[in-house]
């Protein structure tokens, strides 16, 4: 099982043969305390959805809310499950999944939730955005890494993983983990002094702290006498030369006392141009994870999750739909969720595979282009051709204005006129990695609209590759 193996002891032996549901429930209910602290973060998150609905012939029958949900736990977890009911049992027992729409997610997570709910959390670290929790965040094989370095941080500050820089592109979800931290700290060290912040507000409130010595005091006061720092988008740092200097003295202060320090960033370290050495080593100590985007069973997790959340009634195959689609980020799909929700709201009538088609057409990119026979190796040519520019300078890494502008160019038409995904076109761009192509991406996506001469430019090599 997994590579693991596990020894039981079983209190009473068990009447198995004699299909005595009691104990049956009761071997499902010793196998979820066993699954939930030995699988992977991935699969737990089926195993909380299920619910042990009967026994029959010997069988245990478990169900699930959702086809969906049924399915995939079935393809992820049945194998585990069954292993882990038998060697408890001390014989084979087979599981068996249903659907039952009438069933909440899992009554051990309703009862915790209604805990939680009636708990008014007290918080003295009004920086914090109580919207975001490690419980409403989906983990997948894209994020667990991120997800529980994140958890163990949160219940340990200061003592391991110290700093944690988190990466990657937009809306994957490095805010939501950065606050999450501070939410669970918050709540299970109330004592503790915890400040949210983006780089921006840090900047913004370094430059007024400089009209007197009092205000600059008092900004070094209460960024050094914090016990954990939380910063996002530390990529707003870059050319800011002051700042950084502040910076790097209040992270010395604070790492010096063990306090806990995590950041994020829209790229790797390596990437970041513009910010002193000195800090990117600070930076680069302790840990740095990424997160990915999501595959498309993480983002039906999600959408179903963002659905319950928000009380939005959308069909499953419109779902699966929308997350065989939308597979750029979680903001877009969270976007996607809230145009259809809203449509249905409006019209006054659920949403149809066709309307949603219509209605998504922002988010989804056309398949008529990206199915072309264009490859990066045409697009690299075209857009070294029209810059004046070497081919392999585009795959190289110089950092000329020109060369970055031609490659970030070359990055950007990949990923709208391939079918390649962005790790794919950062394997063929020497090996960069999937967040660096997406900042690229996502850089080129805010010059156009605002730059007139490279939206011409753009559009004549595309213009080009789509003709040749
Ligand atoms: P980033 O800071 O990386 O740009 P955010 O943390 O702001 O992204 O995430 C964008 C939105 O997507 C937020 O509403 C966030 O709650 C949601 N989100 C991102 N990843 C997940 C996830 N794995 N599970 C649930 N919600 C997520
Ligand atoms: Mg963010």
């Amino acid at each position: 099982m997994n590579g693991h193996s596990y020894c039981f002891t079983v209190a009473k032996p068990f009447d198995i043969i004699s299909g005595d549901m009691e104990n049956l429930n009761s071997i499902w209910q010793q196998a979820v305390s066993i699954l939930e602290e030995t699988l992977p973060e991935s699969k737990k998150q089926w195993i909380k959805r299920i619910n042990f609905e009967k026994e029959e012939n010997g069988k245990i029958i478990l169900s699930l809310s959702s086809n969906f949900y049924k399915e995939t736990t079935e393809k992820n977890c049945k194998a585990d499950i069954e292993n882990t009911v038998s060697e408890i049992a001390g014989c084979e027992i087979h599981v068996e999944f249903i659907v039952n729409t009438a069933r909440k997610p899992s009554p051990k997570q309703t009862t915790k939730e209604i805990k939680k709910e009636k708990k008014e959390p007290v918080s003295h670290n009004t920086t914090l955005n109580k919207q975001y929790s490690f419980d409403n965040f989906i983990s997948g094989d894209n994020s667990s890494f991120a997800f529980n370095a994140c958890k163990v941080i949160a219940q340990n500050p200061g003592t391991s993983f110290n700093p944690c820089l988190i990466y990657g592109g937009v809306g994957l979800g490095k805010t939501h983990l950065l606050e999450s931290i501070g939410n669970y700290i918050d709540e299970h060290n109330p004592k503790m002094k915890i400040i949210y912040t983006t780089a921006e507000s840090f900047t913004n409130e370094f430059i007024d702290s400089l009209l007197s010595k009092e205000k600059i005091s008092s900004f070094k006061a209460k960024y050094r006498n914090v016990d954990v720092l939380l910063i996002d988008d530390i990529h707003f740092l870059q050319k800011k030369d002051s700042t950084q200097e502040e910076l790097f003295h209040t992270f010395n202060e604070l790492y010096d006392n063990h306090k806990q320090i995590v950041l994020t960033c829209d790229r790797p370290i390596t990437e970041l141009t513009d910010i002193t050495d000195r800090l990117k080593t600070r930076f680069r100590k302790g840990l740095n994870v990424d997160l990915q985007p999501p595959a498309y069973e993480t983002r039906m997790a999600i959408a179903m999750q963002k659905c319950r959340e928000r009380g939005y009634q959308i069909d499953q195959k419109v779902l699966e739909y929308i997350c065989q689609n939308v597979n750029t980020n979680v903001r877009d799909l969270e976007g996607a969720l809230t145009t259809l929700s809203s449509f249905a709201t409006l019209v006054g009538k659920p949403v149809t595979l066709d309307i949603a088609k219509e209605q998504l057409k922002n988010f989804i990119v056309t398949p008529a282009i990206r199915n072309s026979d264009i490859s990066i190796d045409m697009i690299i040519h075209s857009t070294a051709a029209y810059f004046n520019v070497k081919e392999y300078d585009i795959k190289g890494k110089s950092r000329n204005k020109n060369i970055t502008l031609a490659r970030h160019i070359s990055v950007y038409l990949a990923s709208e006129l391939t079918s390649y995904s962005l790790s794919e076109i950062g394997k063929m761009m020497n090996g960069k990695d999937h967040t660096t192509i997406m900042y690229s991406v996502e850089k080129i996506k805010s010059i156009l609209e605002t730059d007139d001469s490279i939206k011409q430019a753009v559009d004549t090599i595309k213009q080009d590759l789509l003709n040749s």
